[in-house]
């Protein structure tokens, strides 16, 4: 069985993120493959090692503040879990906070997992661009799966800058992505995707949902193959918003 944690569910989830979860169950049932979804919340006795894929959404920075400590306490097991190659997305907020820190725009600064190699800041003072970063975005994906195009929805006043050696998941064609500069969004780190694209992402990108539930489908270690699924109406979601 395909085991799926959604991480504070009640804290993390904007812009429709719990559409996420929804996306992957929803392919995993039409295919007719065994799984299940458990939400971790503050103080959970769950363990991240149980499970094969989790997923964390975006917040406000009061919804950040509410986990970034109980994150902290998990940080071993997030980060044996990814360094093991567990499969993980993790969206906006959920992305600063697995990166090293995250400073927010009335200065204060949330410690960060550290497992991807990145950190996020509100524009200086002397930056020219001083507003959140919102909107309609289109990318280009950096992974080898096809559609190369990745669309989504950002609304973001931290920037993420990655550090030397990582991999940004996609270059932005259209929006701002990671940090409105360098030209880049997301990050991917093994088998974890940082994203800041809300949307809910997954449903209008179904390469991209496959392509999670393929990499949590081998760390799982079953020999299941996805099959094709009709997807003319996410493709039509995906082309109506390219
Ligand atoms: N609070 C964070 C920021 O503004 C994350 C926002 C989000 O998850 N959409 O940068």
């Amino acid at each position: 069985m395909l085991k799926i944690a959604h991480l504070y569910p009640k804290q993390l989830n904007l812009y429709g993120d719990g559409g996420n979860i929804m996306a992957l169950s929803k392919r995993l049932e039409w295919r007719g493959i065994d799984f299940l979804v458990d939400q971790i919340d503050l103080d959970d006795e769950k363990k991240i090692a149980d499970y094969h894929l989790f997923f964390i959404g975006g917040g406000q920075d009061s919804g950040q503040e509410l986990v970034a400590f109980d994150l902290l306490k998990r940080k071993k097991e997030l980060s044996d879990f990814i360094e093991a190659g567990g499969a993980a997305l993790a969206i906006c907020g959920g992305y600063q906070l697995l990166g090293k820190s995250y400073e927010t725009s009335d200065g204060s600064i949330m410690q960060g997992l550290g497992i991807l190699d990145c950190e996020t800041r509100a524009p200086s003072s002397t930056a020219k661009f001083q507003d959140r970063l919102i909107g309609n975005v289109v990318a280009e994906l950096l992974l080898d799966i096809e559609p190369k195009t990745l669309v989504g929805f950002e609304n973001h006043s931290g920037r993420t800058y990655l550090g030397e050696g990582a991999k940004p998941l996609a270059k932005v064609i259209k929006g701002y992505g990671n940090n409105g500069e360098d030209g880049y969004e997301g990050l991917i780190y093994k088998n974890l995707i940082g994203t800041y694209l809300h949307g809910s992402v997954l449903p209008k990108n179904p390469h991209l949902t496959d392509e999670l539930l393929r990499r949590a489908i081998a760390f799982a270690g079953l020999e299941l193959e996805l099959k094709l699924l009709d997807d003319q109406i996410e493709t039509r979601a995906h082309e109506a918003l390219l």
